[in-house]
């Protein structure tokens, strides 16, 4: 959906971008959602995420705006390794399936 604006799921083609995608910090603070920030007090956000979203099913792709910026922090602790085992642990769509599944609750459906 990235790159074409075409919904790989329903074929829609008015998509979203969302260039950040809010979350919520210390004291309820609104921040981008980040993979990781490189330090505790004065360090800076590291791979945040952008979103697209395609306005007839729902169906959302969240991309790293800037992956290099992760391979350049492997000395603290994100190894090669880590990515891929963190994607066998929660496969492709699982989470879209979990969000769907609890917004339809809430709606009762
Ligand atoms: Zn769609």
């Amino acid at each position: 959906m990235k790159r074409t604006s075409r919904c790989v799921k329903c074929g829609g083609t008015q998509v979203f971008h969302a260039p950040e995608v809010m979350d919520r910090g210390e004291g309820n603070v609104a921040l981008p959602l980040s993979i990781k920030r490189s330090g505790a007090l004065l360090g800076r956000d590291l791979g945040q995420i952008e979103a697209y979203v395609c306005l007839a099913c729902g169906y959302a792709e969240f991309y790293v705006l800037a992956p290099s910026e992760l391979a350049e922090k492997q000395e603290d602790g994100i190894t090669e390794d880590a990515p891929a085992a963190a994607l066998r642990r929660a496969p492709e769509g699982s989470r879209t399936r979990r969000r769907r599944r609890a917004r339809d609750a809430e709606a009762g459906a």
